[in-house]
């Protein structure tokens, strides 16, 4: 992404995974401003910005985008040119404990976020107005589940299954609508499971890497068959800056790098990982692996079929899976501290998402 040393880009949800490493990139490859709009949840931390928000073109909004008068303020006061909305409640387990988060900030918080990009976007010139785009960063998830052959494309018909993917679904078309009817520059990215530095433990792959060290048991949820298609972070963050120099407003793009993977293997891979990097006295991690009761409603295999991102955006993933998984592993193990910092308080090695069982 090339924009000029005037424009400005807002990033919602960037104290968060996915969000600090845009803005991390962000940062590094452009002169333009870079705005984060975060309200810091549990999954929200300034220490993942640690090492660019003290750059001149930082700006922080400690902002809910729930809250409507605020985000109108941010967005009059900086007029972004790019707007990467992804902050969201992520976490499927959590959506089955309490969906009413959910529906709060990826449903109303996403009508709010519009409604105010909107607002700016009417009032720019029209040379400027040209050149904006919103960004709205979706999953694969709103395609529901695949059985054991074939892949979503940007054609696929929204099938979601889960309070997190329904929630998205719903801020997804709120996202075209405000582009088919107000004309809104919209572009919808939807993406296959991310892994990567400053992942919150409580997301599988972080999970795995920290029960391992504390020599908890690694749970694996069900039978372990359920299939995820892997994306290392730093190339989602490449294929949303191919998006925002190169996308089309009104397309949807969908992001993945036909890394297809069980869970259970996820898991042996990462021990076996583990049991090189840092061998343990009392036997390999791989004996910590216990199969758990299952999600309810878990979705079994997702699959990207990114034909349209690669050959119209030109983009490629950089990054092998092997090579990222153990550099993410590496990660963990250089960032205890991190890891600490961000769960302090919260609830490590405890289960989510069983909550609200009969
Ligand atoms: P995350 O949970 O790590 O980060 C979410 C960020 O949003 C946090 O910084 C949090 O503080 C912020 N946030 C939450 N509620 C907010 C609110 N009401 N107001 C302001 N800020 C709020 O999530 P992530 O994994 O980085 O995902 C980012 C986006 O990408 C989400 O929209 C998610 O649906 C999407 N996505 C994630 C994945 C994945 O594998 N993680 C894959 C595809 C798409």
């Amino acid at each position: 992404m090339t924009p000029s040393h005037r424009d400005t880009v807002l990033v919602t949800g960037g104290a968060g995974f996915i969000g600090s490493a845009l803005v991390r990139r962000l940062i590094e490859s452009f002169d333009g401003r870079v705005v984060v709009v975060d309200s810091l949840t549990y999954a929200g931390h300034l220490e993942s910005l640690e090492g660019v928000s003290r750059h001149p073109n930082f700006a922080f909004e400690h902002v809910d985008i729930t809250d409507a008068k605020a985000v109108r303020t941010c967005f009059e006061t900086w007029s972004p040119r790019i707007v990467f909305h992804l902050a969201a409640e992520s976490h499927v387990d959590r959506s089955i404990d309490s969906p009413a988060t959910f529906v709060e900030t990826n449903i109303v918080g996403t009508y709010i976020v519009l409604e105010a990009a909107l607002g700016a976007w009417r009032i720019v010139g029209t040379d400027r107005r040209a050149r904006c785009k919103f960004i709205h960063v979706s999953t694969d998830e709103v395609f529901g589940s695949l059985g054991p052959r074939g892949a979503f494309t940007e054609t696929t018909a929204y099938a979601p299954r889960s309070p997190y993917s329904a929630s998205k679904a719903a801020s997804d078309h709120l996202a075209r609508a405000w582009h088919h009817t107000y004309g809104l520059p919209v572009i919808v990215t939807n993406c296959s499971n991310n892994f990567g530095p400053y992942q919150l433990p409580e997301k599988f792959i972080p999970v795995v890497i920290r029960s391992a060290l504390s020599r908890r048991v690694v749970p694996v949820y069900g039978t372990g068959e359920n299939i995820r298609d892997w994306l290392y972070v730093n190339d989602h963050v490449d294929a949303l800056c191919r998006v925002a120099s190169a996308g089309e407003v009104g397309q949807t793009y969908l992001i993945g790098a036909s890394n297809e993977r069980r869970n259970i293997d996820i898991a042996r891979e990462i021990c076996a990982i583990l049991d090189e990097l840092r061998p343990s006295a009392d036997g390999s991690y791989i004996d910590l692996i216990e199969y758990v009761e299952d999600r309810p409603g878990h979705d079994m295999r997702y699959a990207i079929d990114a034909t349209v991102t690669r050959d119209e955006l030109d983009w490629r993933p950089a990054h092998g899976f092997a090579d990222a998984l153990r550099e993410t592993v590496s990660w963990y193990l250089a960032n205890e501290e991190w890891c600490s910092v961000v769960m302090a308080g919260g609830p490590e090695g405890e289960r989510l998402g069983t909550g609200r069982q009969a």
